[in-house]
């Protein structure tokens, strides 16, 4: 196992210092190692999920080389060769395990930005006060705009929150957490070859949701109480001008509707009682469910503004929440497709002896978590090793 930096070295370097991680701490697991600590419904910190990978690493007696940059994986006569800073490797078979979200995603138009305007991705930034004073321009609203958004907003920056696609989540309903939701009624599980648009699932922005200790929901209406000004998606820079879509309302009422939509099939899971008590059951937990609920609509501003003059320093900062992606430089064997991202059939990738573990909806829905890696090793690896056996 090579690692560039040190074991957990996504979470040592590349998140911010308020992080907690949105999924509750009951589903805090890897192969053989879960939370045991007091507080199931609750969501680990940064350095938490650090020392309980690391916890992982030594339980495991993990065979990992630490500060080994692969800087080239090619393919050769009998597997793969690996070129790394520190030597080279022959192997028969390479598992890329190399992450989903190596660097931010920033649109192209960034370029156009005004040098006077200071521009963060969530690699560079920690805390507020590593932004200047005055407004900020947050970019996505999904789960990491949202948060930095409502940090900044509480910092005394007044914050203008560009929105598009997005999925609203509230945190908890009917008395429980949502994701316990989604793992009870199965939707977790759905495999990748039973999803409808499989593309469109691997690329499905993070919820709206953020791991509090008081598990309060912070979707868009959260936000617009706290004084948070929002607009449309970013579309362009012209003349030193950012430029928004307009339909708010549609973006808003579609987010509405699909939550509405999962919610609605919660209930209806919920109906079912013998799929509760079975649940309850086989999983030994309790069951109790409050009544349904519904939740307002977002509000659409009475008035978006759809250009905001960059160079008029009502804005000082640009923070770039527009997702992350995938670096496979290093990767010289023909299997990144135009867009970036690796192709591969359920972690199995077009070249034989090649696979891929920790992307999201790899084998099923869960593979986007954490707690999704022991599925989805565990059928990689069988596959990878019916093919080391066939070659033998
Ligand atoms: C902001 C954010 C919040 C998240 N919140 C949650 C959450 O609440 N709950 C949850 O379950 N999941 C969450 N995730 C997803 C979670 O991070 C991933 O599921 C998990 O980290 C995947 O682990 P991994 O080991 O596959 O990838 P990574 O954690 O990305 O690890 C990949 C490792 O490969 C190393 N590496 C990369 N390239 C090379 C190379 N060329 N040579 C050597 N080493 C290399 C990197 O240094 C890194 O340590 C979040 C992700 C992000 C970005």
């Amino acid at each position: 196992m090579l690692e560039r930096g040190e074991v957990a070295n996504s979470w040592r370097t590349e998140r911010w210092d308020s992080l907690r991680l949105l999924t509750p701490n009951w589903q805090t697991r890897l192969p053989g190692l879960r939370y045991e600590g007091p507080d199931p419904d609750g969501y680990l910190t940064v350095g938490e999920v650090v020392a309980f990978i690391e916890r992982f690493a030594a339980v495991t007696r993990a065979p990992v080389r630490t500060g080994v940059n692969v800087t080239s994986v090619r393919p050769a006569d009998d597997g793969y060769h690996v070129t790394t800073t520190q030597g080279e490797i022959g192997c028969r078979a390479v598992v890329i395990a190399s992450g989903a979200c190596n660097q931010p995603s920033v649109p192209q138009f960034a370029g156009a930005v005004p040098a006077s305007v200071e521009q963060l991705t969530p690699f560079d930034y920690r805390d507020p006060a590593k932004l200047p004073d005055g407004g900020v321009l947050v970019v996505g609203a999904s789960a990491t705009g949202v948060q930095l958004a409502a940090e900044l907003q509480r910092s005394g920056r007044p914050v203008t929150l560009s929105v598009g696609e997005h999925v609203r989540l509230p945190r908890t309903y009917r008395g429980r957490d949502v994701l316990w939701w989604m793992d009870a009624a199965g939707v977790w599980d759905q495999r990748y070859d039973e999803v409808e648009d499989l593309t469109r699932a691997r690329r499905l922005p993070s919820p709206q949701l953020v791991g509090t200790p008081e598990r309060t929901t912070l979707d868009l209406n959260a936000l617009a109480s706290m004084g948070v000004e929002l607009v449309g998606r970013w579309a362009a820079v012209r003349d030193g001008s950012a430029l928004f879509s307009g339909g708010l309302r549609n973006v808003f009422s579609l987010a509405d509707l699909k939550m509405n939509r999962l919610l609605g099939t919660f209930d209806e899971w919920a109906l079912t009682k013998w799929a509760l008590t079975k649940w309850a059951q086989t999983s030994g937990r309790d069951a109790e469910v409050g009544p349904p609920e519904r939740f307002p609509p977002t509000r659409v501003p009475e008035s978006t503004r759809l250009q905001l003059d960059l160079g008029s320093g009502e804005i000082r900062s640009v923070v770039w929440a527009t997702g992350f992606r995938p670096e496979y430089g290093w990767l010289d064997v023909p299997v990144v497709d135009a867009k970036g991202q690796l192709r591969h059939e359920g972690g199995v990738a077009a070249r034989p002896g090649l696979y891929a573990l920790g992307l999201p909806v790899l084998r099923r829905r869960r593979s986007t978590f954490m707690c999704g890696i022991e599925d989805d090793a565990r059928e990689v690896i069988e596959h990878l090793a019916r093919y080391l056996a066939a070659r033998r």
